[in-house]
């Protein structure tokens, strides 16, 4: 089978021609752009092979298409390292029916939630590019996370030979269990930093040292260069396509759906990274029809979709599903370029504009080239009152970002009365906002501590609490660090001693 290469090219149009594996290396374009691949490639096995195939057999099949620069066995390698037995299922991402809508749960790997899926394969796409690129440096990956990508990111890179890592996330901005979970983090190469501000703030923050050339010369004198793990990262959004093909062969399969028949898929949206893997798997050829896009009280996506004005200047609202607590949503920079016919100038004004003024609105033109996405949002009380009645009327305990998508189906499906099979992207396990779930079936957990609600969420599921809960029980902290989101810089030249 002949496959031609496939070249990556930014967003911006600084940049073209560049090979996946330098795209995975870079992570960031250096205009500030997003790499995209020149055209989409189209899968080339039929759904009735995809259907009898594994998790690691689908990836091979869906991430050779995108990564053309590996070689079979570089890719097989990646893939056989990933996906193993840090996974709690050979499956690897079950889809699980619970009132007549399929979940399906991104949530079974060591850090238990999506960020997983990618998180566990990045740090093999990238040693592989580094050894394929001759590149000599050490690998230092600056992570900005709303909670779920920091952890996932350090699990992935811990230890991991000629890589350091440095994650920010927002102090107090994240679920107890996720801050417990980056800050008892093992292996020498990590450190972890609360910053005094928002996501955005850290995102911007990373966004910023990125793009300070000095800084870049004054690592590289000292053998360092950096790269990203957040999800602007090709290497993390390529692997995210494979589960929406596995998910759509799983139901093929089991006699859910016909070959060729198009189901809905909904997706708890923050970054905009998870929806857009969902919208590349329709472009190489999976029979999708809508993309719900679902959002929290923070729904610029929604009004986005709604308006075709998207517009950060409002106020950051703190919510129980914090992994979706973004204004800027970086990842809609690709669908942008893409609704500008791939016209780099046109996106690049844009973006410009939302770093100048706040906001930008495209074109209607742009609008009609994205019309498989349609934008929803739930507020707290509606998320709460999902995650109790799915749990009454199926005993099924969801947690508060995938209540966030199961809210915003049924009020889909309540307005539009649009009845075809539908896969909810599960993105994180109950286990991770216990005390907001708890909360919204049984009420006030009082003066209960995270763990005594854990142990109550056991019993009243009869689901194994998650190793990933457990190691943490006891562990003891090994991060303090906390800045200003202006001297994150700073903080990185003292951990890395520049
Ligand atoms: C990161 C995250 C999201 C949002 O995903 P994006 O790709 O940023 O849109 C949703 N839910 C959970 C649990 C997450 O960790």
């Amino acid at each position: 089978m002949s496959m031609a290469n496939l070249s990556y090219q930014s967003t911006r149009g600084g940049e073209k021609g560049l090979t996946a594996s330098c795209a995975i290396l870079k992570g960031l374009a250096e205009d500030g752009g997003l790499y995209m691949p020149s055209s989409f490639p189209k899968l080339e096995v039929s759904m009735e092979k995809l259907a009898g195939m594994s998790y690691q057999e689908t990836a091979y099949e869906v991430m050779r298409l995108f990564l053309t620069d590996y070689t079979e066995e570089e890719l097989k390698h990646c893939i056989h390292c990933a996906y193993d037995s840090k996974f709690d299922t050979e499956e690897i991402a079950p889809l699980r029916e619970a009132d007549g809508t399929y979940y399906l749960e991104l949530f079974h790997g060591s850090t238990i939630a999506f960020k997983d899926m990618a998180l566990s394969i990045l740090p093999y796409l990238m040693t592989t590019a580094a050894k394929k690129n001759h590149v000599e440096n050490e690998i230092v990956i600056l992570t900005a996370t709303s909670g779920d990508t920091g952890k996932a990111a350090m699990a992935g890179f811990a230890d991991v030979p000629g890589t350091r890592i440095i994650v920010f996330y927002p102090k107090g901005g994240v679920s107890r269990v996720q801050e417990l979970q980056m800050v008892t983090q093992k292996g020498d190469n990590t450190a972890v930093v609360a910053i005094h501000g928002n996501f955005d703030d850290a995102q911007t923050g990373v966004k910023k040292i990125f793009g300070d050339q000095a800084f870049g010369k004054r690592l590289a004198d000292h053998g360092f260069q950096l790269s990203s793990a957040n999800s602007i990262n090709i290497g993390r959004l390529v692997p995210q396509v494979v589960y929406y093909v596995y998910a759509y062969a799983k139901l093929v399969q089991k006699g859910r759906i016909k070959n060729g028949e198009k189901i809905n898929i909904t997706v708890p949206t923050g970054n905009f990274g998870n929806i857009l893997a969902a919208y590349f798997a329709k472009q190489i050829g999976l029979p999708v029809k809508r993309l719900i896009c679902a959002s929290n009280d923070n729904k610029v996506l929604y009004d986005f979709f709604q308006t075709g004005t998207y517009d950060k200047k409002r106020e950051f609202i703190l919510t129980s599903s914090p992994s979706m607590d973004i204004l800027i949503s970086s990842n809609l920079e690709r669908l942008i370029y893409l609704s500008a016919g791939c016209d780099a100038e046109v996106n690049k004004k844009l973006m410009a504009k939302l770093g100048t003024s706040g906001s930008y609105t495209v074109t209607e033109d742009m609008r009609g080239r994205m019309e498989d996405f349609t934008g929803g949002y739930a507020d707290e009380a509606e998320n709460a009152a999902e995650i109790k009645r799915l749990f009454d009327a199926a005993g099924y305990m969801i947690d508060t970002h995938t209540g966030v998508a199961s809210a915003v189906y049924r009020k889909y499906v309540a307005e539009t009365g649009d009845a075809a099979p539908t896969v909810i992207a599960s993105t994180a396990s109950p286990y991770k906002f216990s005390h907001s779930v708890m909360e919204a079936v049984y009420g006030d957990q009082g003066e209960k501590d995270e763990f005594e609600i854990i142990d109550d969420l056991c019993k009243a599921t009869g689901v194994a609490i998650p190793r990933a809960v457990e190691e943490i029980r006891n562990a003891g902290i090994r991060h303090r660090r906390e800045c200003d989101a202006e001297t994150m810089e700073n903080m990185v030249a003292e951990i890395l001693g520049v």
